[in-house]
């Protein structure tokens, strides 16, 4: 039996954050099992919620906000496991006139990380699992994973950012599928440097805590204690503008988060005491497909879904994740033949 032999699944899903969950929560809701291989130790992707030192810090995605109905019922079933919140029905803007106040603006009751943990419930998510690589072989995908380990795939569904995910697939294969793949290379994101900061005090950031900034080269700062998630300290989370991460790409992110913690200090009542910084070299993306997933009708098909389609940000995320989950139902029977 040859290393390829082991491990046939119907349905691989790399990436555990709101697209790939909510497609493997989807298609178990549906009938259909699913493998979910997260490169990470923690899940969640860009909703991602991290600790330093006491503080509690979103440091991906803050809020989200809903549009279409399909979402809505899927963040009703997070209110009734108790993993979301209304936040607040609007920002100020620090340098400008108010925002309007309007409709909700939702945040995980634990950090933006809660949505994610609702799904995984009962899922089969194989954690610090890297891919490296995908192939295209018979009536299936190979999928090399970092540390050796190998498994096959009826269905590959890929859920990174876009160019990540298109690095994985294998070169050999790319004569075949490669101008199936070629719409997908138009999409690009932005980048967007964050520093986690921890005060010896109050924030006396306005409102709910958050605040828009529209001078110097912050984005967005956020009291992470006054949103309800860091009960401990007060943990302040800034987000760099967009034009300022793009000049400094390549810089290293924790002196790019001395730069933010030195601009955000006069926006703040207390001393800053501690602080960190984290590179999302892939934010949000520039532009996105108007379709709610992309296929590849390879020998085993491929889909590539996340917040490129869809709409983008988590609505765009989560929407894509129930549209591929759909189209791979279509095509797999529930005892997993492709039909
Ligand atoms: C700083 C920042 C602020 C944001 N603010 C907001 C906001 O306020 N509101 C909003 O709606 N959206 C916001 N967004 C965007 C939002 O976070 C994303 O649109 C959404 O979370 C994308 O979900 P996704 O599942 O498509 O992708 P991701 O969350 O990126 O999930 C992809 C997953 O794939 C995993 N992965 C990647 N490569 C591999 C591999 N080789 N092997 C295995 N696993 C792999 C990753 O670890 C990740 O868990 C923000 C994003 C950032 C970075």
């Amino acid at each position: 039996m040859g290393a390829w032999d082991v491990d046939l699944h119907e349905i691989v899903i790399v990436g555990a954050g709101i697209a790939g969950l909510t497609a493997a929560r989807t298609l178990q809701d549906m009938g259909f099992s699913s493998v979910v291989l997260e490169k990470s130790k923690g899940i969640g992707g860009r909703c991602a919620t991290r600790r330093l030192g006491e503080g509690t810090f979103d440091h991906g995605s803050q809020f989200f906000t809903v549009r279409e109905p399909a979402f809505q019922e899927l963040v009703d079933g997070w209110m009734l496991k108790g993993a979301v919140k209304e936040w607040t029905r609007g920002f100020p803007v620090i340098g400008d006139v108010t925002e309007l106040a309007g409709h909700p603006r939702y945040c995980g009751v634990d950090g933006m990380t809660s949505m994610a943990r609702a799904m995984a419930e009962g899922l089969d998510i194989r954690r610090e699992h890297r891919v490296k690589r995908v192939s295209e072989a018979r009536a299936c995908w190979q999928i090399e994973v970092e540390g050796g380990i190998k498994l096959r795939a009826g269905v590959l569904v890929l859920t990174a950012p876009v160019p990540q995910a298109l690095r994985l697939i294998n070169d050999e294969n790319t004569w075949r599928i490669g101008a199936a793949l070629s719409p997908l290379l138009v999409i690009h994101y932005s980048p967007c440097f964050t520093a986690m900061v921890l005060l010896d005090g109050p924030s006396g950031l306005p409102g709910p805590g958050a605040a828009r900034v529209e001078e110097g080269p912050i984005s967005w700062i956020a009291d992470n204690q006054r949103k309800g998630i860091s009960p401990g300290a007060v943990a302040v989370t800034i987000h760099a503008s967009r034009r300022f991460s793009e000049e400094h790409l390549d810089e290293d992110p924790q002196e790019i988060a001395r730069i933010l913690a030195e601009a955000a200090q006069p926006l703040l009542q207390s001393r800053i005491t501690e602080c960190r910084g984290h590179r999302w070299r892939y934010s949000v993306p520039s532009s996105i497909l108007p379709v709610g997933c992309f296929e590849v009708d390879g020998r085993a098909p491929l889909y590539f879904a996340g917040d490129a389609f869809a709409g983008n940000r988590v609505e765009g995320a989560a929407l894509s994740g129930l549209a591929v989950a759909r189209a791979v139902a279509q095509i797999v029977d529930k005892g997993g033949r492709k039909k």
